[in-house]
């Protein structure tokens, strides 16, 4: 017969068992004879079952290959002094499942139809024992016993074929434990499915075959929330690299791990989905910073939406790369590597922040005791959102300073604060004062200002009301009154909204773009109210280097109105 996958995660998973052990890498591969082979008197796969924890999670206690009525060996009084090979529950669940492989070679039909794989006919293997398909033989299936439990709609058993029963037996062997619940991996990609349950099922029997007679292999994996899984991944991630059974990701796959628990009181079911770019992003992590991140995933806070899962599915920055109490912030590879895969955010943007950090740093190491306490500030804690509001206009002060010495321009600010789009009064996006906090808290910044990228415009109205007001004033009242009543001035702290406006009631008089409507647009909110923060940086910004420029050009040629 052709073994096909199911679509269900849990008989997949026991199916990917099955072809692991025959020693096939693909299903397609996998014959009758292997089957037979694999399955044999099922007294490995007893032997094994007993053995591991994840079993009992599988199906419970009342299997009759661990159930202690049947199986007196297992009884605590017992261990070590009764020959496990004896216990009738041991050679009955052999029977069953030597019963089971014959019944899936002989693909015999039925009246009814396997309700989990909708393919085989059902079968009535446990009916011969008087054995009812509870979830002691298929998890989450309920039992005739508990009417909570019991599905489909509590009035029989569910009709299950006998390869479907008896991949659930190979199941634990496939299965790892996160978070207190059985872990199952299904991809969009049956091949990535195979090869993480090839690789489970591998370091199982490797750490089967180290236990001694009568141990247990224990369950991996404590706690709550959705790092375990990741950890998991990338261990087996790792490996899949590591012994090059995988060199690439195939091409738009993802990733679902279902977790449960069958046993107890509370049986129940979640998903983990793992798109595709956040499967590409692990795949990379692991191969360049995999005990970083493992590290990182450790310290991770309980609250779901910081952590790293959930930042990747909602696309948004991730906490534990930040420096946030202290706590080594992450390697700028992985950092960057987030923001170009996940965040989308370009490495241009990202390489001027870590220059403008680098001014930042410089300066302050260089300057007195008020500058290194500034710096000391800057290390802390992000500028935006500090409570201090002194830091974060402080650190805007030493970027007009840098824009004035010639090193940085309103083209270069748009590119690390892009304007938000349709939002007024002008406003900007403020990401990147935490990427300048990220790179500060860096000893190996780099002091290069890379060229190109894409440039991003802010308000076309910002830069033609510098220009005009400052060719006004150059005309006006010569270069030296922009210098002392406007950049100074701006440093001091002392251009105010009525300034600005008073500048561009003077440019709508002799000029047709200084309108209401364009005043609005650029300063003013709903309700009415001036907001012109943003609008006076960039305004100071632009200004700054249109005096540096006339300043190069008096040195030359003897001034001349900028055009
Ligand atoms: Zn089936």
């Amino acid at each position: 017969m052709l073994f096909t996958w199911t679509g269900n995660p849990w008989v997949d998973t026991g199916i990917a068992v099955i072809v692991a052990k025959s020693g096939k890498e693909r299903i397609e591969d996998l014959t009758d004879s292997d089957f037979d082979t694999v399955v044999s008197d099922g007294l490995w796969l007893a032997i094994a079952n007993r053995q591991l924890n994840a079993f009992t999670m599988v199906v419970g206690i009342n299997s009759p290959l661990t159930n202690t009525s049947l199986n007196p060996s297992m009884k605590k009084e017992n261990r070590g002094k009764l020959n496990h090979m004896e216990d009738p529950g041991l050679k009955q669940y052999c029977n069953l499942i030597k019963e089971l492989k014959e019944s899936v070679l002989e693909n015999s039909c039925g009246t009814f139809t396997c309700e989990s794989c909708g393919e085989r006919a059902a079968t009535d293997v446990l009916k011969k024992y008087k054995k009812e398909i509870g979830r002691d033989w298929f998890p989450l299936a309920g039992s005739i016993g508990s009417d909570a439990q019991m599905l489909p709609a509590a009035s029989r058993t569910a009709r299950i074929c006998s390869l479907c029963l008896l991949s659930i037996q190979f199941l634990p062997l496939g299965a790892i434990i996160v978070g207190g619940k059985i872990a199952c991996f299904q991809s969009t990609h049956m091949e990535l499915t195979q090869m993480f349950v090839g690789e489970i099922f591998n370091e199982t029997v490797n750490r089967l075959q180290l236990l001694k007679i009568g141990e247990k292999l224990s369950a991996v994996g404590q706690g709550k929330g959705t790092k375990e899984s990741l950890i998991m991944l990338i261990k087996i991630m790792g490996e899949l690299q590591q012994n090059k059974r995988m060199l690439e990701l195939p091409h738009h796959a993802s990733l679902n791990i279902w977790l449960f628990s069958n046993s107890g009181q509370e049986p129940d079911c979640d998903v983990v989905e793992i798109p595709n770019e956040a499967l590409v992003f692990l795949w990379d992590v692991t191969r360049s910073y995999r005990q970083e991140i493992e590290a990182t995933l450790r310290n991770e806070p309980k609250r779901i939406d910081f952590q790293l899962l959930e930042c990747i599915k909602r696309k948004s920055d991730y906490y534990g790369f930040y420096p946030y109490r202290g706590v080594k912030p992450a390697s700028k590879g992985l950092f960057e590597l987030y923001h170009a895969k996940i965040l989308e955010n370009s490495a241009h943007s990202l390489k001027l922040a870590e220059w403008l950090a680098y001014q930042v740093t410089s300066r302050l190491a260089e300057g007195d005791k008020n500058d290194k306490k500034f710096l000391s500030q800057l290390l802390k804690e992000n500028a935006y959102g500090n409570k201090d509001k002194t830091v974060l206009g402080r650190l805007k002060g030493l970027i007009a300073q840098i824009a004035e010495d010639g090193l940085f321009t309103l083209d270069d600010y748009t590119v690390i604060f892009p304007k938000e789009e349709k939002v007024y009064p002008l406003s900007v996006r403020k990401d990147a004062f935490k990427w300048i906090w990220f790179y500060i808290n860096h000893k190996d910044i780099n002091n290069i200002k890379t060229e190109g990228g894409d440039t991003l415009f802010t308000h076309p109205l910002i830069r033609s009301f510098a220009r005009d007001t400052f060719n006004y004033y150059q005309r006006e009242r010569g270069i030296k009154y922009i210098k002392r009543n406007i950049l100074d001035a701006f440093k001091k702290g002392e251009i105010a909204t009525s300034d600005l406006q008073r500048w561009f009631i003077n440019l709508s008089e002799t000029k047709d773009d200084y309108t209401n409507e364009a005043w609005d647009d650029l300063c003013r909110d709903a309700n009415g109210n001036n907001i012109t923060t943003e609008v006076r940086f960039q305004f100071r910004l632009e200004m700054a280097n249109l005096y540096r420029l006339a300043m190069t050009e008096n040195k030359t040629t003897e001034g001349g109105v900028i055009k």
